[in-house]
């Protein structure tokens, strides 16, 4: 297999150093108008959806410019390309796919413009890892869906304007993944109670959200009734390959031997250690085997095959790589390594203390290891159901 990049690939790489050069200021010096300066920047140049059809406002552009162009900025710390995380990483992909025409011409501009911002509806209180035996009911009533029950975990739903949710049409069916149905529903529908949830590091980023006979137009609900699953399979790939991303887990990795180069253990320089220096080329090979797997991806992608089963891999190594890593920097910092910011002897920020309480983020959204170890070994190794 051949890494090296083509000339043309080369030259876009300079192209977005030399943008991100001239365009993105230091973290410390991104005054408050900076975000929605450096959002219409990006859209300007046709980075937003970079690989999406011109046609509904991409820029046709190619995969692996794309993914030079997601290196670049994760490299560089560049704030994200669009205001909707999920509406560029999963809800946009899957509109392009199982859309209407009419509802492509509909959201993906706006998802493309910042405009709007998405959440997804699909973990219930009592199914998250067994998503497909979801309860919230949709009952088709005239030219609209009545929608009731109730979703829980659901990320950005205190601020975002509209959800991709999942609810059930039919319940009479031989197997769960049958009867279920895709619908985009506006937030702020009469009917929607958003409750926020506090997590364990303060924050309060995701809620429970009630539905009560919410009134949703049979247009917008995406692919036929009954697919849904199918529609949730592929948003799902695109969203544990997201999550799977390996550009950021290097810049940690940076982090940490930054740390290490400042730490003295026993007296002596911690990078002398052959402990602590074995640890670290433990974590460098892994966060390698991901890139490569990665770019297994991007090749199928290039082929025209879309994202499947195999971005459970990189999901489950990024899950256990993100809390080995924020532990081994605070077990180096000792207690300290736990202030969070704000404290005075917070270590970089408090960053390290924020990433082991902010795990669940990377292992259990998405799906836990758990179920991607199941998604593994059934569809990939090929071993019996569990
Ligand atoms: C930070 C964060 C953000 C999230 N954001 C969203 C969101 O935006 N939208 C959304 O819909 N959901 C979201 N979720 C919910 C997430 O998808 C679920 O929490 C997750 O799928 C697990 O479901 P559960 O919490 O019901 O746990 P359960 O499914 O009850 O699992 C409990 C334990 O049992 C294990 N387990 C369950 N089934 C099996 C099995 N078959 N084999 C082996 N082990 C099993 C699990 O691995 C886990 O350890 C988010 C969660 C977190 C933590």
């Amino acid at each position: 297999m051949d890494f090296e990049l083509t000339e043309t690939e080369q030259a876009f790489r300079e192209e977005v150093r030399n943008f991100l050069e001239e365009h993105l200021p230091p973290k410390d010096q991104r005054g408050p108008g900076f975000l929605g300066s450096w959002l219409e920047k990006v859209r300007e140049r046709g980075w937003v959806g970079f690989s999406w059809p011109a046609e509904f406002g991409g820029s046709d552009g190619g995969l692996i410019e794309q993914a030079i162009l997601k290196e670049e900025m994760a490299l560089a710390k560049a704030p994200p390309l669009g205001s909707s995380f999920m509406g560029l990483a999963w809800v946009g992909p899957g509109i392009m796919r199982y859309g209407t025409q009419e509802q492509k011409q509909r959201f993906i501009p706006d998802i493309l413009d910042s405009k709007v911002i998405w959440c997804t509806g699909y973990s219930e209180p009592n199914h998250g890892s067994d998503l497909a035996a979801i309860q919230c009911k949709a009952v088709k009533t005239g030219d609209h869906y009545l929608v009731n029950g109730q979703k829980i975990w659901t990320s950005g739903a205190p601020w975002a304007q509209w959800i991709i949710l999942l609810v059930r049409t039919q319940f009479d069916v031989e197997v769960k993944h049958q009867g279920i149905t895709c619908l985009l529903v506006p937030m702020d529908s009469p009917g929607i109670e958003v409750r926020p949830i506090e997590n364990m590091a303060g924050d309060r980023h995701f809620a429970e959200i009630f539905f009560t006979d919410v009134k949703v137009p049979i247009e917008n609900r995406l692919g036929e009734e009954g697919d849904g699953w199918q529609v949730t399979v592929s948003a799902l790939a695109n969203e544990r390959s997201s999550i799977g991303e390996v550009t950021q887990m290097f810049e940690t990795l940076d982090r940490l031997k930054t740390l290490v180069k400042q730490t003295t253990r026993q007296g002596k320089p911690a990078s002398e250690d052959p402990l602590v220096r074995r640890r670290l080329a433990v974590f460098e090979t892994r966060i390698a085997a991901m890139k490569y797997n990665g770019l297994r991806y991007l090749t199928r992608q290039i082929k025209g095959e879309p994202l499947s089963s195999e971005t459970s891999v990189n999901k489950l190594l990024r899950a256990s790589l993100e809390i080995e890593l924020a532990d081994f920097a605070i077990e180096l910092s000792g207690p300290a390594g736990l202030e969070l910011r704000g404290s005075d002897h917070a270590v970089d920020g408090g960053s390290w203390a924020k990433s082991s309480l902010n795990w669940p983020n990377v292992v259990i959204g998405g799906g836990t290891p758990n179920i991607q170890r199941n998604i593994i070994s059934e569809r990939i190794l090929g071993q019996p159901k569990d």
